[in-house]
């Protein structure tokens, strides 16, 4: 009692030195509109020496008005900017929230901006929540991909507990962290391959590392050094092929292939010019040429310079992939390239998402080919130790 005195306490305080912000837009629960998909979010240091923690505090939504928790004991309803802190609510079952139903306990915090909904469970039951959705519902070929993603995750969620401190929680519920769906998301064969591996972790040198994932890495994976970061020396590039084809290949993002034209180009690139970070703007009204003029060790772009009839500017690592956006759709991946013709582009490319760490196509097919958990890890996470926490 007193530990959660001292914690509502230390989030207060937090609180008071740091409004809090939205978690997203203030009717949709859980959030759908994330800030920055977590794609593109590296994680912030991790503090090695944090005490065991084996709970975590999960922010599911943000609330201008009014928030209603529904426990089998009580009907909680909350009033935005009255009852300013926090209050906490422990039931012994399961609490709808907006749509869904979550297991675990709950904190609303209350400030002058609104009301944060946060979803307080043990890890293992907060992963029977996320391990169905970040990769997806698998057939019994899949339980090992399934483990793999298990450990994954819970590795993730560890070395992110506090991570999202200023706002009162330890992760968001969506893709700016791992996306959790609270008991509608669960699925049983992935909560018996989260039971199978429960407690373990991925380490590199006895400290538990970023377990970054991502869905099709073409044939390769990336460096962190991708997100302006220093390499680590487990995110390295790795090759994912086996016998000369890609264990991923039945990825529908194996290949892909999007054109523009010279003219869409012109205002792709004005309107995304601030989202792809570009080092220098100006108005234009022709794309003469763009090259790519340096890779990354595992292929993907490093750095594009785009030739406008009003002189160049350049773009860098996964950001090129939102130079391209068109209505929110960012290119699939950075490992990519590019031609041109009279009057259109073509960028083709291979993979889906950031490149880093664990492939889950790729896991999934190595599940199914029979390889096991700690063999699929050990294939995306260099020199890495599996262990209880
Ligand atoms: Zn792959």
């Amino acid at each position: 009692m007193l530990l959660k005195l001292l914690f509502s306490l230390a989030l207060l305080a937090l609180f008071a030195c740091a409004p809090l912000p939205p978690i997203g837009p203030a009717s949709d629960i859980p959030t759908t509109l994330p800030e920055q998909p977590r794609d593109e979010q590296p994680a912030r240091p991790v503090e090695q020496d944090t005490a065991k923690r084996h709970v975590i505090n999960v922010g599911i939504g943000f609330e201008r008005n009014l928030a209603a928790i529904e426990c089998p004991e009580k009907k909680w309803e909350f009033k935005a900017k009255s009852n300013l802190g926090i209050t906490d609510i422990e039931t012994k079952g399961n609490c709808k929230y907006g749509e869904k139903t979550y297991r675990g306990n709950w904190a609303v915090l209350s400030t002058d901006s609104g009301l944060a909904i946060i979803n307080i469970l043990p890890i293992e039951d907060y992963l029977r929540g996320v391990v169905p959705h970040e990769i997806g519902r698998l057939k019994q070929d899949g339980f090992e991909a399934l483990k793999a993603q298990a450990v994954a995750a819970r590795t993730y969620a560890y070395s992110h507990l506090n991570s999202r401190r200023s706002q009162g929680f330890d992760v968001f519920a969506d893709v700016r962290d791992q996306v959790y769906d609270g008991i509608n998301g669960e699925d049983s064969l992935a909560s018996e391959a989260i039971l199978a591996t429960s407690g373990l972790v991925i380490k590199h040198n006895g400290n538990l590392i970023e377990a970054y994932y991502h869905s099709t890495c073409g044939g390769r994976t990336e460096s962190s050094e991708i997100w302006g970061q220093e390499g680590k020396p487990y995110l390295t590039p790795v090759s994912d092929s086996a016998d000369g084809k890609a264990f991923c290949e039945l990825s529908r993002y194996m290949k892909w292939e999007e054109n523009y034209s010279r003219q869409e180009l012109v205002s792709l690139f004005q309107r995304n010019a601030m989202d792809a970070r570009i080092d220098k703007t100006f108005p234009f009204n022709k794309v003469e040429q763009i090259l790519i003029t340096e890779r990354f060790p595992g292929g993907r772009v490093k750095r594009l310079v785009v030739f406008t009839d009003k002189g160049s500017f350049e773009a860098f690592g996964d950001r090129t992939r939102r130079l391209f956006a068109r209505e929110g759709r960012l290119l699939p991946g950075s490992f990519f390239s590019i031609s041109q013709d009279r009057d259109s582009f073509t960028v083709t490319g291979s993979g889906f998402g950031h490149g880093i760490g664990m492939c889950q196509m790729g896991a999934r097919a190595r599940s199914t080919a029979g390889q096991k958990f700690d063999e699929i890890l050990k294939a995306y996470y260099t020199d890495v130790d599996i262990e209880e926490y």
